[in-house]
């Protein structure tokens, strides 16, 4: 199954796209965590890609379409994936469009998560990072055993530079003018379904199982894992 989880920052895409990947034994493909982590090591592409980010702007897309290109290629890609903050740009959309094309794949379902505005910021307030292994966890919807400490690896949880109040509003205006649009471009493909993200991460994580259970391409030979 190739899935893309889209909406706004906070919405809890990839807390949702965590699940799935894990319940279906497919990858999730988060491109904020890839680069995180290619900032952390000072890489190239992390130091072009980190002053987009601190500011709560779109990385350019011919980075993003580079990154993605280099992750489809490392081969746990040919029963499909899960992809969280990809595309955010219409140009993203068409590119992912024609890379899966060239390996004789298309998306089969996008997930579009609605979620009421008012709380986003305060679900972005709440969120903690693992500082060591990324693990991501949210006081309110999905809390650590101990606000500052990694249920997983022990590591310190942080909060996000990005995820400050200032940062917040640019990055939610970002989303409303390049990404949102993107709901016209899947729905006119007829893969666009929506779901209510209000509530808590089991009532959601069972919306999204009703909308997979009808989409689940089991003609092609897929199960969740567990499923005879
Ligand atoms: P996220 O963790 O998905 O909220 O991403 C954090 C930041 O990484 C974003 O605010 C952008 O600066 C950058 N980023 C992640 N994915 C993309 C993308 N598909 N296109 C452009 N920038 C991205």
């Amino acid at each position: 199954m190739w899935a893309v989880f889209l909406g706004a920052p906070g919405c809890g895409k990839g807390t949702q796209a965590q699940k799935v990947s894990e319940r279906c034994g497919i990858p999730k493909i988060s491109t904020g965590d890839i680069l995180r982590q290619k900032v952390r090591a000072g890489s190239d592409l992390g130091n072009r890609a980190k002053g987009y980010m601190e500011r709560g702007e779109l990385v350019p897309d011919e980075i993003m379409l580079g990154l993605l290109l280099d992750r489809l290629n490392t081969g746990d890609t040919d029963r499909g994936f899960v992809l969280d903050g990809f595309p955010r740009t219409l140009p993203q959309a068409k590119g992912l469009d024609s890379l899966l094309a060239e390996q004789g794949n298309s998306l089969d379902v996008v997930i579009y998560f609605k979620v009421n505005p008012q709380l986003l910021t305060k679900r972005l307030s709440a969120r903690r990072t693992c500082s060591k292994c990324g693990a991501v966890y949210n006081l309110i919807t999905n809390p650590p055993s101990d606000e500052r400490v990694c249920d997983l690896c022990g590591g310190e949880l942080l909060i996000r530079d990005d995820d400050r109040e200032e940062t917040v509003k640019g990055r939610l205006k970002v989303f409303e003018k390049e990404t949102a649009p993107l709901t016209d471009f899947y729905e006119s493909k007829g893969i666009l379904f929506p779901i209510n993200g209000d509530g808590g991460v089991e009532r959601v994580c069972r919306r999204i199982e009703e909308v997979l259970k009808g989409k689940w391409p089991r003609e092609k030979g897929y199960r969740l894992k567990g499923q005879s």
